[in-house]
């Protein structure tokens, strides 16, 4: 396990053929019943082996047990009707059919516990859990219960601690929330989001981390980006709030995006998971690519304090090209470690 830049991912890897239709969000699984938990199993040891075999130091389940990175989170909780679905704008940016919150939301049972502890009995190395952040669940829902995002948001950051607070006691070293909706409600994250955001990682003695990204590579999100100019100064918003938040670690899209990379001096302090690989192209990034980006972070990003990752989750790419990107990040990572030991 290498100390200096230690390397991980944003969370999601492909799904074997086998399991869900490959190159795909929201993929039907292809299996059923007590297969089904079998496969998902498989994968994530799957996913596990490519993680430990292209060097990665902190590793993840891929994300093989979970069909969308906050839909499973929200399935498993009571006060919201899957089949009461209504179309609402995700993230001021595409429509989509959502589910109903209708009563009190609650966690009637752990979500994820038991895969997370499968994937630590595979495993002696760091290990880093994803779970939804809640201003992204309160985005992904039509509310007629509680009538108020912020009052939504904070039932949902007491589940999360919940669900926290048990996946740390099994054993995971970094629990991550995922918070692409922080990219897009300013207002929401200084009124509300970070101090909701805060009351979900409260009382964790383990590493807690945010990701804040521009989205997965798919059609919705490449062509907003289309729209942003030629300058991404989101997190110019948003970091002042984060750096006098709770979280230790700050998950970012840093590679090929507009985002000026000065912008990290803002969150001078924090460590940084920095996105050096793009999810959205079919290249594999040369190991020198990889690290030029990682010396421009350096300029504001303390070297102990700095986590080589991607951009975003890699779920919608073949796996091929995912394996490739893993080994790009790990080589580039090499380089980088190399230069700052001489
Ligand atoms: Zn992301």
């Amino acid at each position: 396990m290498n100390t200096l830049l230690p390397t991980s991912t944003a969370g999601s890897l492909p799904k074997p053929s086998w399991l869900a239709e490959p190159e795909k969000l929201w993929s039907p699984w292809k299996l059923s019943g007590e297969e089904l938990v079998i496969g998902k199993q498989d994968a994530l040891r799957i996913a596990l082996q490519e993680q430990e075999l292209a060097g990665i130091d902190i590793v993840g389940d891929g994300e093989q047990t979970r069909q969308h990175f906050v839909t499973t989170f929200i399935e498993n909780l009571d006060g919201v009707n899957f089949e009461k679905r209504q179309t609402v704008r995700i993230r001021d940016r595409y429509e989509a059919s959502v589910p109903t919150v209708v009563g009190p939301v609650s966690r009637p049972r752990s979500v994820f516990v038991r895969d997370a502890q499968f994937l630590r009995s595979q495993t002696s190395q760091r290990i880093k859990w994803a779970l939804p952040g809640p201003m992204t669940m309160v985005d992904t829902l039509c509310d007629e219960h509680y009538q108020s995002r912020e009052a939504l948001a904070f039932e949902f950051a007491d589940i999360i601690n919940q669900e926290a607070r048990e996946l740390e006691a099994i054993g995971v070293d970094i629990i991550q929330l995922d918070e692409p909706a922080f990219n897009v409600f300013f207002d929401d994250v200084k009124d509300w989001g970070v101090a909701c955001m805060n009351r979900a990682i409260q009382g964790l003695r383990c590493e807690t981390a945010v990701h804040v990204c521009y989205g997965y590579g798919i059609k919705a999100n490449t062509e907003w980006k289309q729209t942003l100019g030629t300058e991404w100064r989101q997190y110019e918003e948003l970091f002042p709030h984060l750096r006098h938040s709770d979280v230790d670690i700050i998950s970012l899209e840093c590679h090929n995006s507009r985002v000026p990379l000065e912008l990290l001096e803002l969150i001078r302090g924090k460590k940084v998971m920095v996105g050096a690989i793009d999810v959205t192209s079919g290249n594999i990034e040369a190991p020198e690519e990889v690290a030029s980006t990682l010396r421009q972070a350096l300029k504001y990003v303390d070297a102990e304090k700095l986590y080589p990752c991607t951009n975003c989750g890699m779920a919608p790419l073949s796996r091929a090209l995912a394996r490739g990107k893993l080994n790009a990040l790990e080589a580039g990572a090499a380089i980088v470690r190399a230069e700052l030991a001489a």
